[in-house]
């Protein structure tokens, strides 16, 4: 067998995929999924929920969005994993971590009930929300990612916290029409070496093929080493075209994000 006849494969781990799934996040893993079949890439999915242990390995983690009752239950058990998370994205593991979850691959959320959940300690992130009188940041949004390839990105988002970005972390996109971390600063998301975190749900990845392609070719670096073969560039036309609708719909219906410089 050649190099190239061996069958490639990634490990994907799901977080609470029973618990935090809010705005079809679940379907990240079958766009996922099938985005891979296409590249002739082998998604071999372990989820992992409450009481489980997290396997030994993994090229890319998982995990949805959630509201506050849900943040409050898996909060301890996710931040008992941060520790094994975190030298996971050093050794540079791919991870999308979805609002909720994004929060608590923070350092910290304080909810809407002034409760303090402990994060997984992934991003040098802080959440705090306002308080139930304060509205949420909800819309579609529209932003430009600062990761290399990825370009446009487009969402939903609906959160009450509000994010804010540590010495050390990184906006994983600017926001051009929405919120993004706080609806202040201009950021959204987070990144860490290949980890990401961002408050678009939609699903995020159906519509958002460059990402998409980003996160299997960043598994397979981590599976494969420094020799994997890049990823064939394949037309994804399907979700070319949700992708321009849903950044039409944002530009057309969310707030405008002037930057000064
Ligand atoms: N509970 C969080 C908030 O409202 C996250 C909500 C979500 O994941 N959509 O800020």
């Amino acid at each position: 067998m050649t190099l190239e006849d061996r069958p490639r494969s990634i490990r994907v781990v799901t977080l609470y995929d029973d618990v935090m799934n809010v705005y079809a996040d679940r379907g990240n893993v079958i766009a996922l999924r099938a985005r891979a079949a296409e590249h002739g890439v082998e998604a071999d999915v372990t989820p992992v929920s409450l009481d489980d242990a997290l396997p030994a390995d993994a090229d890319l983690v998982l995990i949805g969005g959630g509201q506050d009752r849900e943040q409050r239950r898996i909060a301890g058990h996710l931040a008992s994993h941060g520790p094994q998370l975190r030298d996971w994205a050093d050794e540079g593991v791919a991870m999308l971590a979805i609002c909720g979850g994004y929060q608590l691959f923070g350092q910290s959320y304080r909810d809407a009930s002034g409760a303090e959940l402990p994060g997984a300690g992934v991003f040098d992130v802080t959440t705090v929300a306002p308080g139930l009188g304060w509205p949420r940041c909800i819309g579609d949004v529209l932003a430009a990612s600062a990761v290399p390839g990825v370009g446009e990105v487009t969402g939903f988002e609906n959160h009450g916290g509000r994010t804010y970005l540590g010495p050390t972390a990184r906006p994983f996109a600017m926001v051009e029409y929405g919120y993004g971390n706080n609806g202040d600063d201009g950021t959204e998301g987070a990144t860490r070496d290949e980890a990401i975190g961002t408050y678009l749900h939609g699903s995020l990845l159906p519509k958002n093929p460059a990402l998409l392609d980003h996160l299997i070719a960043a598994a397979l670096r981590h599976r494969e080493g420094a020799d994997s073969a890049p990823l064939a560039r394949l037309p994804a036309p399907y979700a070319d075209r949700a992708h321009a609708t849903a950044a039409q719909v944002a530009r057309r219906r969310s707030r405008r994000v002037i930057r000064s410089s």
